[in-house]
């Protein structure tokens, strides 16, 4: 979409705001399935904690995506924008067994990362057919802090326990019906990629009614010039015709499922902040926008690098400009960052700000959660509407009786 669109937008709905293009997650979508078109049975499942608006659901339903989740209320959301419960698998870690069997009840796929709910469930439940959830013990990530796979990692059933896990299995006399694995957010290498899925297939020859390998996610997507972004057309030619190999040896076509959020939402969505003070110090030049991280934490929480452009004055010259926030805390989007000249009230654009950026959204310094726009065939709908203070108070107890004014607390 054209920075000029997103300038009206930001006219008629106000700022801070997240806007989302829907040609670009269904363009995402489209290549993702394409890559993948010599497999048979190719599933993608939407992760929802990448973007869970409703509306956003609901497109990923329509283009015959299930859904990713990780939580009874994902879950639940899931089943609210329409998706059929075996659209629907609920990939948690930590979770408690009855949130596990909540979930089994509305019928949700189940995938299962530790031996101790394996055994509960599987001994509660043995005609329940389940999802394992493995740990390759494979770091496909580039970045440490968001790769899973390695040994240090809480996440999966460790292949070095696969002789209890069939255990548990053959006792409980419960069904195994896919093998699982995501390692890692950012899938670099698509040698190590396929590595990791020898170690499932290898695994997966144990059970004998699977329907389905489930690769995970960490598709890399660009989030600046130059950035390396996981190349999925050749990772579809090498994995496809591997995966149809292992099908011919199993004896089944198995339905080959990823689970991608930040591939298909991230480069869709933009954030849009005004600039309120253009501040200079004796070190530098700070633009401070009417946000925080309490809107978007990933620069703060991960160093993510988001691209931002001044789009109120997109020929202006650059400039080098420290991007902080309105928060009583350090909160600064980017620094030394090359942006067209800034004047106060201009609007900046976040780029890449689909995925894991609303949905860790806070009510922090008592702001509220901004608006978000869907674009949509040159049209913008409001899906989200901005907080208002009635939001802010709505769940606290303002317990007027309790003090009374002229109470003193005593200090022994
Ligand atoms: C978060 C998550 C994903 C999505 O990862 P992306 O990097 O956003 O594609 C997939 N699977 C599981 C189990 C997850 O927790």
């Amino acid at each position: 979409m054209k920075e000029s669109d997103l300038l009206n937008i930001a006219q008629q709905y106000g700022n801070p705001l997240y806007v989302y293009d829907s040609e670009k997650i269904i363009s995402q979508y489209n290549r993702l399935t394409n890559a993948f078109s010599a497999v048979k049975n190719l599933k993608l499942n939407y992760a929802a904690k990448a973007l869970s608006n409703i509306t956003i659901l609901r497109l990923m339903n329509s283009l015959g995506s299930g859904l990713d989740t990780v939580s009874i209320q994902e879950v639940k959301l899931g089943l609210l924008a329409g998706f059929k419960p075996e659209s629907i698998i609920f990939t948690p870690n930590g979770v408690s067994l009855e949130e596990i069997e909540e979930a089994s009840a509305l019928g949700v796929r189940i995938n299962i990362d530790n031996l101790s709910i394996l055994e509960q469930f599987g001994s509660k439940h043995p005609d329940v057919p389940v999802c394992i959830r493995i740990n390759p013990h494979v770091m496909a990530g580039g970045n440490s802090n968001i790769s899973v796979g390695h040994i240090d990692s809480k996440f999966g059933i460790s292949i070095h326990q696969i002789p209890h896990l069939l255990r548990i299995v053959d006792l409980t006399k419960m069904n195994i019906n896919g093998i699982h694995m995501h390692t890692g957010s950012d899938i670099l290498d698509i040698d190590v990629f396929l590595y990791a899925s020898e170690i499932l297939f290898e695994t997966a020859k144990n059970f004998k009614n699977l329907d389905f390998i489930d690769f995970g996610s960490g598709f890399k997507v660009p989030y600046k010039d130059g950035d390396i972004e996981t190349n999925v057309e050749e990772l579809g030619n090498k994995l496809s015709t591997r995966f149809n190999d292992f099908c011919k040896d199993y004896g089944k076509a198995l339905t080959l499922a990823f689970e991608p959020g930040k591939f298909l939402v991230s480069e869709a969505g933009y954030f849009l902040a005004k600039v309120n003070v253009v501040k200079q110090t004796t070190s530098t030049v700070f633009a401070s926008v009417d946000s925080g991280f309490n809107h978007l934490i990933r620069p703060m929480l991960y160093g993510a690098n988001h691209s931002i452009k001044n789009i109120s004055n997109p020929e202006g010259r650059e400039r080098y400009y420290s991007v902080v926030g309105y928060i009583c805390e350090t909160d600064t989007f980017a620094s030394n960052k090359r942006i067209n000249e800034i004047s106060e009230g201009d609007i900046l654009c976040f780029r890449n700000a689909g995925a894991y950026c609303f949905t860790m959204a806070s009510n922090y310094n008592s702001r509220f959660r901004p608006a978000e726009v869907l674009w949509h065939k040159g049209e913008a709908i409001l899906i989200r509407e901005q907080e208002t203070f009635d939001d802010l108070i709505r769940n606290q107890v303002d317990v007027k009786n309790l003090f009374t004014s002229k109470e003193k607390v005593k200090v022994k």
